[in-house]
Formats: C-alpha cells, structure tokens, sequence
C-alpha cells in the first residue's frame, strides 16, 4: 500500500488549498513545497489580490466565484482570520473596452447588482480619480480584496490540523506513474501515493511537459506608493480598482496596510525563459509603466516609490485555467497557476482539486478549464 493516499506537489495558493480539503476529508496526504512556506519566488505573494464576481474575463466563471466566496468565508470562520474585506470593485475604460462590456455582460447575465458610473460621477465619488470624460465604470459593490500570504497559511494551518504532512524546501524532481502506486522522486527519497495532485505554479511545466508548450511565464511587477494625496488612497476612500486605460490595464488597492498604495500593470510584461530565472530584482525602469498611467488618470497617487515587489504570471493561450486529469493517467491532477486571475479561485480550487483526485471528477463545471481544448 502507498504511503500516502495523496501527494500535493507546491504549496502555494492552490496545492494548500487542496491539501486543506483532502485532509478534512479523511485521506492520509502530504504537502511538498521546493521553497520556504509563504516564499516570494512564485505567484502568490505581494500582500493583496483582487477578487470580484461580475467576472469581464467570461461570465461562466460566476458560479465558481460564488463558491469561492463562500469557501473564503469559511476559511475565514475555521482560521478566525480576516482573510476577505469588501471595499467594492471599480472596473473603468471605454464602454467598449473588454474590461468594462465583459463586467456588464457578466453583471446583466447573473443579474448581479452593479451601478454604471460617468467619468465625472467616478472622479466625484472616489477623488483619487481623474478619468477622461469618454470613460466609464462598473461599480460591484460584492468585490473586494484577499491577503494571499495569510489565506494559503491558513489553508496549510487547517490541513496540518486534520493530520497533513508538510515538507517545506523539499523539491520533487519528477513525478513516475507506477503499476500499483505513484513515485515522488525527490533528492534523497522517493515516497509513493495513490494520487498526486501537481500546484507546482510557474514550474508545473517541469513536473508535466505536457503543459509546457501552453504556458507562457511572465515577470509582474507589483509597486507601492506614498501618495500625494493620502486621503484619498486609505482604505474607506479608495476602492480595489481595475482600469482599462490607453495602453495598460492597470489595477490597484487602498493604502489598508500602511504600507503605501499598491498598483501594478496587468498587461506588457517581460517574458521569463523559466520559473528560475525570475527574482526580486525590479528597478527603476520597472516602475515607468504604472507612474506613467498615474501621472494620467491618479495622478494624486503618483509620489514617492516605497517598495517593488516581483511576481509570476503564467499564461494560457487564451487566458483560461488548466485543471484536468494528466491525460493518460487519471491518478496525476494538474492544476496550472491560472494566467495571472487564479487567486480568488484557489478556495473553490482546493475543494475542485480534491474531487478529481478522489472521484476522478468533480460537478462544479471547470469544461472550460480542460486540456484537450489546446488539440
Ligand atoms: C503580480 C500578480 C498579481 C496577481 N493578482 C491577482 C489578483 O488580483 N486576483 C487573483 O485572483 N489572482 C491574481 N494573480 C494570480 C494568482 O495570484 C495566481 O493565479 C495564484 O496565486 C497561483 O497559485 P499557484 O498555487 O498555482 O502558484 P504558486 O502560489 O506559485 O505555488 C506553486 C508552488 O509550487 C512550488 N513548487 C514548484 N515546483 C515544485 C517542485 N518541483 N517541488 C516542490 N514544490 C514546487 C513553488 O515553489 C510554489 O510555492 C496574480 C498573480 C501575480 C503574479
């Protein structure tokens, strides 16, 4: 009999979800992280994420985050952690950009509560604005911001709880499908487990090369601000905001931590040969993007750089997720990083991951996050 009944390779926002739901469920599991716990080499630090329901990217994905939603709040309840606060989502750009037709059409489709705001009722509303006259907004008032580093400590404080195992900066090497079980290699050991579900992130590539030639790994920049206004950017002032600007998609956070404004571009990063070439090396070049969109549409949040921060997105083709049974063997899941939106998933991830590992199926729709659609 194999050791474990299931193996969680990474243990960043996804793999710490799924070992959470598979340890409440009573299976002898364990977690493998190649890092430190909480590291800042992958995709899930950086002390916020945004997370919002009127989804622009396809309305489709509304169901998923009504459960993941709920599952945050769970979290919330089992860890006694402040782990979601709502502030309202601020989604703005012309009314034809993807941003703000996709909101709408996500809004109008789920009948989700939503106000349409002019350029001049948002610059009124939330002074930190100064958007031109032909913009416009979608105002969701359910959206809000995560705390990822907390949330995946959570996640891994409640599976160690149900009995989990964790290993921290233990690295698997490969992962081989056996008759009776299947091998985790690592350095000086090899376990083997009935199941594994591989959250390896920017470097599930490594561990599947079968996702190699869909994943593209982009260098993200995240940069906090002291602002000119600082009123105008606290928490209560500011909402989480997504704006389609002239040429970025730009996206930012109140000033909740004291630790300065944050806003990042979401779009024109630099690509990554490998998971292993990214590092926390951001500069002053790195930070023209976002001071230029600020200097033009926030331009009171345009002051002083506090810090920089470097992160991985790792891109499908067409933005989607992968989440599917390794084809050819249905005891290996794959769960990609989720092309730089993922994170407000990760709670419903978990309990998604844990299904098709243990039912080799799960009855939250997740057809649009198959393998196969890349042919
Ligand atoms: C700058 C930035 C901003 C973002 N903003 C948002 C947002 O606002 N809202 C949102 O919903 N999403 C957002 N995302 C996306 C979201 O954060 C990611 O989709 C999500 O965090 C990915 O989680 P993951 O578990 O797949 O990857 P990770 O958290 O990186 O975890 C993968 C883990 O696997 C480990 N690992 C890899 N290989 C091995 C191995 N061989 N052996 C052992 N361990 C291994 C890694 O060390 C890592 O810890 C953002 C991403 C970035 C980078």
């Amino acid at each position: 009999m194999a050791a474990y009944d299931v193996a969680v390779v990474g243990l960043g926002a996804m793999g710490s979800a799924a070992l959470f739901h598979l340890s409440r469920r009573g299976q002898r599991v364990i977690g493998l992280e190649q890092f430190a716990l909480g590291h800042d080499k992958g995709s899930s630090h950086g002390e916020s994420r945004v997370i919002r329901l009127a989804y622009f990217e396809h309305p489709s994905y509304v169901p998923l985050l009504r459960r993941a939603y709920e599952n945050w709040r769970e979290l919330e309840r089992l860890s006694g952690e402040t782990l979601l606060t709502v502030t309202g989502v601020l989604e703005a750009g012309r009314p034809d950009s993807e941003l703000v037709a996709g909101s709408l059409e996500a809004s109008r489709l789920h009948g989700l509560s939503h106000e349409v705001l002019s350029a001049a009722e948002i610059n009124a509303r939330f002074p930190a604005f100064d958007l031109p006259a032909d913009y416009t907004g979608v105002w969701q008032g359910d959206g809000g911001y995560l705390k990822p580093e907390r949330a995946s400590a959570a996640h891994r404080a409640l599976a160690r709880r149900h009995g989990a195992e964790i290993r921290s900066e233990t690295k698997v090497r490969a992962i081989e499908p056996g008759a009776r079980s299947v091998r985790i290699v690592m350095d000086d050991e090899v376990i083997e487990a009935g199941r594994v579900v591989v959250s390896a992130g920017a470097w599930i590539g490594e561990l599947a090369p079968v996702l190699k030639p869909h994943l593209r790994l982009t260098r993200q920049v995240l940069c906090w601000y002291r602002p000119k206004t600082p009123a105008a950017f606290a928490l209560g002032a500011l909402p989480v905001f997504l704006i389609d600007g002239a040429d970025d998609m730009v996206y930012g956070f109140p000033d909740f931590a004291e630790t300065g404004f944050k806003c990042a571009s979401h779009r024109g990063a630099e690509i990554l040969a490998s998971a292993d070439a990214a590092a926390q090396d951001a500069g002053p070049a790195d930070e023209a993007r976002t001071r230029r969109f600020l200097e033009r549409y926030m331009p009171g949040g345009a002051g002083e750089l506090r810090a920089m921060k470097t992160c991985i997105y790792t891109m499908t083709p067409d933005e989607d997720f992968i989440v599917d049974l390794a084809p050819g063997d249905p005891r290996i899941v794959l769960a990609s990083p989720c092309s730089g939106h993922g994170f407000k998933f990760a709670s419903l991830m978990g309990e998604v991951l844990a299904d098709l590992a243990l039912e080799g199926g799960t009855d939250w729709d997740i057809s649009r996050f198959r393998l196969g659609r890349f042919g």
